[in-house]
């Protein structure tokens, strides 16, 4: 996106935006501040928490807030650790999701397909991956200059003091900005970042390949949802085979260090 970085430096200069850099020093294009983002992560998810029953059953929270706080311990989230909500939606498709401002969600049906620990590990250090890399913000920030142009966007911007304002503005849902789907990058980079995070927080980055194998395995010719923008399962594989290399000694220094997480399946 060096174009849009281009237009954002003009954004900078009015102290609206600016070209970032993600966590694997990829250039980004971020207008929006995170303040924002988190904000429109917390109506979101209290939109879906009234709107989706929520699982009851005890040992299966703690299952999940077991594997998912070691990996935010990990992230450098600014958010302390028991700030996170985490929280297990009954939906029997296999998906997660994390949001801005520290909000996580696990569907029920994701535990039929990641079936250790580790492999739950390896799909919440994914989603916490896209949150630290801001690709909400990234994706609303493309989406926002594609729509307005410059003039437009600054404009916008401008008006905009409250959290869902400029996607009001512009006629669009909050939904819009939170839950739009990620871009192949943005997959691909949540994955690397994802590993790292689960190897760090003391899972084995091995159960990653293994977890993937299952998904292909389950989804049969129809993906999950959230998988419809993903990699294939087989690129998928391979790219995480490749990254071992650099996982290996994050989880051996995870190990030496005492940080192993033992989280008991319900
Ligand atoms: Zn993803």
């Amino acid at each position: 996106m060096r174009l849009s970085c281009f237009v954002a430096v003009a954004l900078v200069a009015s102290g609206l935006g600016s070209c970032a850099t993600s966590p694997t020093g990829r250039k980004q294009l971020i207008l929006l501040p995170e303040s924002q983002m988190s904000a429109l992560g917390a109506q979101a998810f209290a939109e879906m928490r009234q709107k989706q029953p929520t699982e009851k059953n005890v040992a299966l929270n703690d299952y999940v807030r077991c594997v998912a706080r070691p990996i935010i311990a990990v992230s450098g989230s600014a958010i302390p650790v028991d700030q996170w909500e985490i929280v297990v939606f009954q939906d029997p498709s296999a998906n997660a999701f994390a949001l801005p401002g520290g909000k996580v969600g696990v569907h029920s049906g994701l535990l039929k397909v990641a079936v250790t620990p580790a492999q739950l590990a390896a799909v919440l250090g994914h989603e916490v991956g896209h949150v630290l890399a801001r690709h909400g913000n990234e994706r609303v920030s493309e989406g926002l200059l594609a729509q307005g142009g410059q003039a437009a966007l600054a404009s916008v911007l401008k008006q905009s003091s409250g959290r869902a304002e400029i996607f009001a503005l512009l006629g669009l849902g909050v939904q819009f900005g939170i839950l739009l789907p990620h871009s192949r990058t943005q997959e691909s980079e949540a994955d690397e970042i994802g590993l790292r995070l689960m190897a760090k927080a003391g899972f084995d980055p091995r159960e990653a390949i293994e977890l993937w194998k299952n998904m292909a395995k389950n989804s049969g010719g129809q993906p999950p949802e959230f998988l419809s923008t993903h990699p294939s399962h087989s690129s998928r594989i391979q790219d995480l085979t490749e990254l071992q290399e650099r996982a290996a000694p994050l989880y051996r220094e995870a190990q030496a260090a005492g940080r192993s997480p033992r989280c008991q399946v319900p």
